[in-house]
């Protein structure tokens, strides 16, 4: 993490003293979702790039599907400075609002999240339950070297603004107010399900009337929920619909247009359809040029879903031994666009190939570097370049490694250029480097050894700490080292 800041922070100043005169580096094409192809990305701005991506609702601990669309926003990000740009990012924490259900049903997750840890239904409540889970969150995406965004908007700081948004859609007649709420109506928008190309009289056709008998039209949505709970306003009591807040704090942090909107494709046909209704009837704008979607990680190629109750988080992965950094580089090994499915096998082989990316680079190459090799870096921004081909980059890099015409410090020098895009951890300082392949690699272990380790795992989780002591003790005898550290069991052999 220090290291990508420090790299941001340079980058970042460069270009802040350069900004007369951007310079580009090459073309970028990117999958824009709502013409369902790759197009030349040409930002509204030339000298600044500005980037919404929808983020986690925080009632719970971020799974290891919902990371990925943080990994995806931080590559992008990356790939846009790497070629010249300034980038101005926004992330939202969903704090209240959002439905278990995206159409205006179902439990609010909130509520279930106070439940769950047995707190009052109450504002002060709620807040406290988001600090713990945005703390969490801020945790993982640190783990997984994710760039932190410009701005961090929390949804309940922001409540001003989107009453204000939706005022405006009041007063231009977009709205109609029922006995919960305050609606969106589509039909006043006709432009609406652009996105995915929503066919909006199937959608009627197949209702289910007993949801929200009030709607006019199933698509129509809250934008005004009345409540109990919430804040006042001129609709009586509650919260913005959630759609709301992503809209109002889109314009308030960047602006009435913004060149990309990133998120993951569950939230392509409703709430990314609400937000460019929303945005651009109240400012006559269109709101983002281009609109990227991640595909889903599947378990067992069903969705990971914390409503479907399969998620794996990232203390999960990190109980199990494994880190921010093998989880990233298995992520990356697929790209943004593929529905991926993991298994604990696959992220097992990711992280033994990382182990060896980083052999190299601690024990071989000892990080003596040299200047990048041109061609193969080319190539490689080319194809990063190319909608964040991320699986060919990584091929390509592997590629260079066993290339015999290269000397040891350029392809050093090649993979640390590479890793200021990547961060799978080949750029950490060399003692770090080098402390880190101490560790045995979860494969390379003897069976009876990880059985103890599973063993003590198990008997740390149950807080039985006496049996933990004494399986370390034996882990010992066999003659490893185990250490516990934030990356989970760290096992070295004894000297
Ligand atoms: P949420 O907290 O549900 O609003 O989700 C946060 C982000 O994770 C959104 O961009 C979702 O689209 C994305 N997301 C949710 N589930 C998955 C999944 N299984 N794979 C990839 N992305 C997901
Ligand atoms: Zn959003």
């Amino acid at each position: 993490m220090v290291v990508a800041n420090i790299w941001y922070t340079i980058i970042m100043f460069f270009n802040l003293f350069n900004s007369d005169t951007p310079v580009h580096m090459r073309e970028i094409k990117l999958f824009n979702t709502e013409t369902g192809k790759l197009e030349i990305f040409e930002p509204y701005n030339d000298k600044e790039v500005r980037v919404y991506t929808c983020g986690p609702t925080v009632y719970d601990y971020a799974h290891i599907g919902n990371l990925r669309s943080y990994v995806f926003s931080d590559i992008l990000k990356r790939v846009l400075i790497k070629n010249g740009y300034q980038v101005k990012h926004t992330i939202n924490y969903t704090d209240f609002g959002h439905l278990t259900d995206d159409a205006d049903a179902g439990e609010d997750k909130m509520m279930k999240g106070l439940k769950r840890e047995g707190l009052p239904v109450s504002l002060d409540a709620m807040r406290q339950l988001s600090d713990k889970f945005i703390k969490a969150f801020d945790d993982d995406l640190e783990e997984l070297h994710v760039i932190p965004p410009t701005t961090w908007a929390r949804a309940s700081d922001y409540i001003k603004k989107q009453i204000s948004l939706i005022k405006t859609l009041e007063e231009k007649g977009f709205t109609y107010e029922t006995s919960d709420g305050l609606y969106f109506d589509i039909s006043k928008f006709p432009k609406y399900g652009r996105l995915g190309k929503i066919n909006l009289d199937k959608l009627k056709s197949g209702a289910r009337v007993e949801v929200n008998s009030d709607k006019k039209h199933p698509a129509d949505f809250a934008v005004w929920k009345k409540g109990e709970l919430g804040w006042n306003s001129r609709w009586g009591k509650g919260f913005p619909g959630w759609h709301v807040e992503c809209s109002a704090m889109a314009i308030a942090t960047l602006g009435k247009q913004i060149d990309i909107h990133t998120g993951g494709i569950d939230h392509i046909s409703t709430h990314h359809n609400a937000e460019i209704a929303q945005s651009e009837a109240a400012t006559g704008k269109t709101f983002a040029k281009y609109w990227m979607h991640n595909a889903f990680i599947t378990i067992d190629n069903t969705k990971v879903s914390k409503s479907l109750g399969n998620t794996i988080t990232m203390r999960h992965l990190m109980d199990r031994g494994f880190s921010g950094d093998d989880y990233r580089y298995w992520l990356l090994t697929a790209h943004y666009r593929s529905t991926t499915n993991f298994s604990w096998d696959a992220l097992k082989g990711a992280k033994q190939a990382l182990f060896r990316l980083k052999r190299h680079m601690y024990e071989e190459f000892k990080q003596k570097t040299s200047t990048p090799d041109s061609d193969y870096l080319e190539k490689f921004d080319t194809y990063l370049a190319n909608d964040l081909d991320t699986p060919a980059a990584i091929a390509l890099m592997w590629d260079m490694l066993k290339d015999d015409k290269l000397s040891d410090t350029t392809k050093c020098g090649t993979l640390m250029a590479m890793d200021e895009v990547l961060d799978i951890g080949l750029s950490d300082n060399l003692y770090e480097g080098v402390r880190s392949l101490g560790v045995v690699a979860a494969d390379d272990l003897p069976a009876d050894i990880q059985e103890l380790i599973d063993r003590r795992e198990a008997a740390r989780i149950a807080r039985n700490w006496a049996e933990a002591d004494m399986l370390r003790d034996a882990i010992k005898l066999k003659g490893f080292e185990l250490e516990d550290t934030t990356h989970g069991p760290k096992v070295t052999k004894a000297e």
